[in-house]
């Protein structure tokens, strides 16, 4: 069997940051360092967080008054933002440039009086602080055939936003029907889909069809994850989500001779090197298409003590 390896594929710079801010605090704070939400959407990364003293929790209610809180990549929404506030929380904030950019416009076009569709997952948590901005002139569409329901104010003042983690192809196909509906379309300047996201889509599609079967580290909540799965089987590919290596079935491996494999933006890359390690593979062959130096700075909140 020989192993296909896509590159880039695992860890973004925003799950590199927000993962080195929970650490950086847990250093300069002590314990606990309470974070709301997973800090990133994979278990692995969470677990390890946790058996160093960080602290998980849905809401900021079960964050004691005066604590120490992070806020998760994914973003979270004003609203969120003043509870902390209100209850005295010492606030670090995680959330990735790249989801920060997309609030900025969700404010941006609704104070030019835009309807703001956002394309996105609905009950997402980048979904939920991104609607926050602007809850009363965004509106959420999922597929193309949301936009025939669509009900907004003016025709002609709506903008878009995009979810970052979007399968790139569906994405476009769903702001095509939203221009052939509202032609004085609006929308960001340049890309919401983030280059990560992009980058591990156009990595997969190098090696999809190749493959007889696609393996993709990630855990089920991870939405560039699940997306690299339905790729990969949009290819004609069968493809599978595992969060580690004791997902994976035999039966699946029968009759395949060349397995595709890669990892969602907040999969640890030691747990693909556990994957190739228990296929055995006779060969292992990475295909680069494309070289990442992003790296985001740190909020000085995160190393103050
Ligand atoms: Fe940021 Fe993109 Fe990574 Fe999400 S997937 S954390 S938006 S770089």
């Amino acid at each position: 069997m020989k192993v296909l390896l896509a590159s880039p594929r695992s860890f973004c710079a925003g799950v590199e940051r927000a993962i080195e801010i929970v650490e950086q605090a847990l250093h300069h704070r002590g314990h606990p360092v309470y974070v709301r939400k997973q800090i990133v959407h994979n278990k692995h990364v969470v677990a390890g967080l946790e058996k160093r003293g960080a602290v998980f929790v849905d809401e900021l209610a079960e964050v004691p008054e005066g604590a120490t809180v992070v806020f998760s990549a994914h973003g979270v929404s004003p609203a969120v933002r003043v509870e902390a506030a209100e209850r005295g929380l010492d606030v670090i904030d995680a959330t990735c440039p790249l989801v920060t950019k997309v609030h900025a416009e969700a404010r941006r076009f609704a104070a030019r009086g835009d309807t703001v569709v956002l394309v996105g997952h609905a009950g997402h948590e980048e979904v939920e602080g991104t609607m926050g901005e602007a809850p009363d002139r965004t509106v959420l569409v999922e597929t193309l055939a949301d936009i025939e329901d669509l009900d907004v104010t003016d025709p002609a003042k709506v903008s878009y936003l995009l979810q970052t983690t979007l399968a790139v192809d569906e994405a476009a196909d769903v702001v095509a029907g939203l221009r052939e509906r509202f032609p004085a379309l609006r929308g960001p300047a340049s890309d919401d889909i983030c280059y990560a996201t992009t980058n591990r889509q156009d990595a997969l599609t190098a090696i999809a069809e190749e493959a007889d079967l696609v393996l993709v580290v990630g855990s089920a909540n991870s939405s560039n994850s699940v997306r690299l799965v339905e790729l990969a089987r949009r290819h004609g590919t069968p493809a599978h989500l595992i969060d580690d290596v004791r997902d994976i079935e035999q039966s699946w491996l029968s009759g395949v001779r060349t397995v595709g494999l890669t990892a969602g933006a907040s999969a640890p890359p030691g747990l693909i090197d556990e994957v190739v390690a228990v296929l055995e593979p006779s060969s292992v062959e990475e295909r680069v298409t494309a070289r990442e130096t992003i790296r985001f700075t740190l909020p000085s909140a995160a190393r103050r003590p």
